[in-house]
């Protein structure tokens, strides 16, 4: 079968990869982001350029959009210029940033209007699983359409699961970024403490490894951010973190569920995004922390 027409908008930590691996599989794929330094790369590896969403929309069968939140998503879906002026009767917008889903379910409402069926597939796996492709993928929206529409997303993810009506992936996701924010604040605060009280380092890393405090977030955090005491290449922006919990936080209001420990990170998060690491990887947390206690979590892996 002839491979979709995609356009894909979001060419970020993420999304330059995922369109890579699209092109790298044959898809024709033009490309539009804001920043014209990564549309230029994707476009000397054989994709077309597009001046705005519109354009990008205009004439493909898919359109893909990978933003950092819900307003870069409003204003290339539905601004002037937006996904849904260019977009024809009958393609299928997939959202994979993570926003709120009643973000997702406003937009899908939008383009249903306009004739363009709508998924929400925002991903887990960071980078390395961008890179890879082995992203795991939480799909909302008729699981008819994600069917027809796997073969794409199995070209950027390993896991791909429907989970339910528009909105639910990024529910899913939502709940996701809970947990790992949660879980980075712990892991930040024991590896302070522990090297205070005079640990290496090293074993700290070596021994948790191995026993129950160890988490997906560990291997990658510890050895190429936090013991090299570089976090000025995001692998995943400590703001968007924040504006992750800021999602949780904001859904945990209306709904009346009490999130404590989801608040004490949201704080933790947000003051480390006032004091400038915002756009550093979400592990320079463990700065302020540091700074405070006098020590420094460094170290080598072999
Ligand atoms: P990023 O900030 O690196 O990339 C976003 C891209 O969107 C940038 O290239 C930016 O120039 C572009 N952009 C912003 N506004 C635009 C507009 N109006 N028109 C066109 N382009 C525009 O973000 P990222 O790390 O790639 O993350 C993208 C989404 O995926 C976010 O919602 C994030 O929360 C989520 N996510 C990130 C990771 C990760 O590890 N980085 C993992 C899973 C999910």
């Amino acid at each position: 079968m002839k491979k979709k027409k995609i356009g894909f908008i979001g060419l970020g930590a993420m999304g330059n990869y995922m369109a890579k691996n699209l092109l790298k599989a044959g898809y024709d794929l033009t490309v539009h982001d804001l920043n014209p330094q990564p549309v230029e790369e994707i476009v000397s590896l054989g994709a077309q350029k597009a001046k705005s969403p519109a354009d990008a929309a205009r004439g493909v069968e898919v359109i893909i959009t990978m933003l950092p939140a819900d307003d870069e998503v409003k204003a290339v879906a539905l601004g002037p210029e937006g996904v849904l002026e260019g977009a024809g009767k009958g393609s299928v917008f997939i959202d994979m940033s993570s926003i709120a889903p009643h973000t997702s379910t406003y937009v899908a409402a939008e383009a249903k209007k306009k004739g363009i069926k709508f998924l929400d597939a925002p991903v887990s796996g960071g980078t390395v699983g961008a890179e890879k492709a082995t992203l795991t993928i939480m799909v909302g929206g008729d699981k008819a359409l994600l069917d027809e529409h796997m073969e794409i997303l199995q070209t950027m993810g390993k896991t791909i699961y429907h989970v339910g009506d528009v909105g639910m992936g990024e529910t899913v996701k939502m709940v996701n970024q809970l947990m790992l924010g949660i879980n980075l604040a712990g892991i930040v605060e024991g590896l302070v403490l522990g090297t205070k009280l005079g640990v290496a380092p090293e074993i700290l890393y070596k021994v948790i490894r191995a026993s129950s405090g160890y988490s997906f977030l560990f291997d990658h955090r510890i050895p190429n951010y936090i013991f090299k005491g570089d976090f000025t290449q995001p692998g995943f922006a400590l703001d968007l973190l924040r504006k992750d919990l800021g999602l949780a936080m904001e859904s945990a209001k209306v709904n009346k569920v009490p999130l404590f420990v989801t608040g004490q990170a949201y704080q933790y998060y947000t003051r480390a995004s006032a004091e400038g690491l915002g756009k550093k990887d979400m592990s320079a947390v463990i700065e302020l922390l540091e700074k405070t206690a006098g020590v420094e979590v460094r170290g080598k892996v072999e």
